[in-house]
């Protein structure tokens, strides 16, 4: 399975506040972490732990936040030879600012990230083309996923978009899709339609001229649709401790499921079902890489009888 992901790759530096400083104040927190981060960089390591050979396209700085980023998608094995280092525009960093009662507050500023050009998907374009699916989202300069986008199309390989974070995208962003995957905030931004009606916003995404369009619904699972129509695909019960990277372990094992023949998965639902079974292992562990789940425990959870690991 070669597996291609052009995407994002951010530092983030986790900050602990007990609240938000006022303009003009200087306030002192109690707490800081640096995790890797990006949803390209997420679903490329989890592509890798489900066995894929994976190749990233993206772009860093030159700094040490990009040698480290580097060093992490190379120490699970991701093919690095099409991250590209860019001496003008640093690497991307996200602050995540978690308060003491447990909510939390985001600052983002992608750099490198939205430095990319069509030159960056085209550097790549041998491996984009032999690739068995193409995996984008949203977090990078549309003319580079668009870019990419067009060459997997061309050349016949699957393209699955993760249409996150919700930006202004063109339409032929989702005309090119294969298969696309969004979750409940973005399937409303994207199709009208009332927030409980899962089915009709898929129908409606479906318009566009997909495969396969799935809505994942956190703990509800996930509903998909196809050009026969739409079926909700149960969740697997798990202890959750942390939803971060929860979609990024979905959207990389519905890609692996859709494009690779050998695990008998033969329709959209029984891929839906085993990203399910991602997504859920990843929730019942903190932070988004080190969430990420093997192969192997993604097939012993869709073949439990009990479809969970609740205690
Ligand atoms: P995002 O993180 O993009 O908002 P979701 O919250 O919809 O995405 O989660 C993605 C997938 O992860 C869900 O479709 C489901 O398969 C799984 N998942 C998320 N939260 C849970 C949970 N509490 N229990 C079981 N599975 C979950």
């Amino acid at each position: 399975m070669r597996v291609v992901v052009l995407g994002s790759l951010m530092q983030d530096l986790v900050v602990r506040v007990p609240r938000l400083p006022l303009a003009g104040e200087s306030l002192i927190g109690d707490g800081f972490a640096m995790f890797p981060g990006g949803k390209g960089g997420n679903a490329a390591i989890a592509c890798a732990r489900l066995g894929a050979s994976v190749h990233m396209v993206g772009r860093v700085g030159t700094d040490a936040f990009g040698d480290r980023l580097i060093a992490t998608l190379q120490a699970d094995g991701v093919d690095c030879s099409f991250v590209q280092r860019d001496p003008t525009n640093g690497t991307g960093v996200a602050i995540p600012i978690v308060f003491d009662d447990g909510g939390n507050s985001i600052l983002s500023v992608p750099r490198a990230n939205m430095a990319m050009t069509a030159a960056d998907a085209a550097a790549a374009r041998a491996v984009i083309e032999g690739a068995d699916v193409l995996l984008v989202q949203f977090e990078v300069a549309m003319e580079a996923t668009l870019a990419a986008m067009r060459m997997a199309w061309r050349a016949g390989v699957p393209v699955l978009p993760n249409a996150a974070p919700i930006v202004r995208y063109p339409a032929e962003a989702l005309g090119l899709a294969t298969w696309l995957v969004v979750n409940e905030v973005e399937a409303a931004a994207m199709a009208p339609g009332t927030e409980s009606d899962h089915a009709g916003k898929a129908m409606g995404l479906m318009a566009n001229g997909m495969e396969a369009v799935v809505i994942t619904l956190g703990a509800e699972g996930a509903i998909v649709a196809s050009g026969v129509g739409t079926k909700v695909v149960a969740p697997f019960a798990v202890d959750a401790v942390d939803s971060v990277g929860a979609g990024d372990a979905f959207c990389a094992a519905f890609a692996f499921a859709m494009a690779t023949a050998g695990l008998g998965i033969g329709g959209i639902a029984e891929a839906a079902r085993f990203a399910n079974a991602a997504g859920a292992l990843s929730v019942t562990r903190h932070g988004a890489v080190p969430s990420l789940p093997r192969l192997e425990e993604v097939q012993a959870l869709v073949a439990l009888p009990g479809a969970g690991l609740r205690h």
